[in-house]
């Protein structure tokens, strides 16, 4: 997609996300930023005027040498939204001490079962 910005310039930008409102497109751009993409937010004000036209709904875009990275920075973002990176990091203890990752089902020292 080409946009044209202020200047004048072209720009090759790329919608990496849809967000389901302003907010949350306001909360992804904060956190590209933080990993030093610049995005923009196309829609949001259009969806104001149109609130049930679906495809009106913020999308994010950024330029498209910066989208492989963004798409990054937005999947580690749904993960956590959808609490599947806490999962992934979680720990279980056996009742002996011994800490196991959840992936494993029984202790490797004293072959207990993992509780629950
Ligand atoms: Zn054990």
């Amino acid at each position: 997609m080409k946009v044209i910005d202020l200047a004048g310039r072209i720009r090759h930008m790329e919608r990496i996300f849809t967000a389901k409102d302003a907010l949350e497109a306001a909360f992804v751009r904060g956190i590209l930023r933080d990993a030093g993409i610049d995005a923009t937010v196309e829609g949001e004000f259009l969806r104001e005027a149109i609130p049930l036209v679906g495809s009106a709904l913020p999308q994010i875009c950024v330029e498209e040498v910066d989208a492989l990275r963004g798409r990054k920075v937005i999947d580690e973002y749904v993960a956590k939204r959808q609490g599947v990176g806490s999962a992934q990091e979680a720990k279980w203890r056996c009742a002996c001490g011994e800490e196991h990752d959840v992936q494993f089902s029984a202790c490797w020292k004293c072959g207990a079962v993992r509780p629950g």
